[in-house]
């Protein structure tokens, strides 16, 4: 991969890093603890555990999401960025632009 290509990738990498990570610090709402003792009816307090657990789902996933995206920033420093982590080749290009922190080609990950 040429060190432009390598630096777009990082920009754009980054980009999304920074959307994620600015995500996860303003939408803290959906996870406050249910409180048991408070008078709401017990339906809606298993609809607020349930909000409450999928709210939780989606920050765990945003969660892995920038550390993958951190391990691509790091794997981009290190210059080893699209090159495939098992075959040693490198990722095809339109794998790279769906996804950026994609670690194996296509072959290896199928
Ligand atoms: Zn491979």
């Amino acid at each position: 991969m040429t060190p432009a290509k390598m630096a777009l990738y990082k920009e754009r990498i980054h980009c999304l890093y920074e959307e994620i990570k600015a995500d996860l610090n303003k939408n803290n709402d959906g996870e406050k603890v249910v409180e048991l003792d408070s008078s709401i009816g017990r339906l809606s307090r298993m609809d607020a555990m349930q909000g409450q657990q999928m709210a939780l789902e989606l920050r765990r996933r945003k969660e892995q999401h920038l550390m993958r995206f951190d391990s691509a920033l790091a794997r981009i420093k290190k210059g080893t960025y699209g090159t495939c982590g098992r075959c040693k080749k490198p990722i095809n290009a339109e794998r790279l632009k769906i996804q950026p922190d994609a670690v194996l080609c296509v072959q290896c990950a199928g």
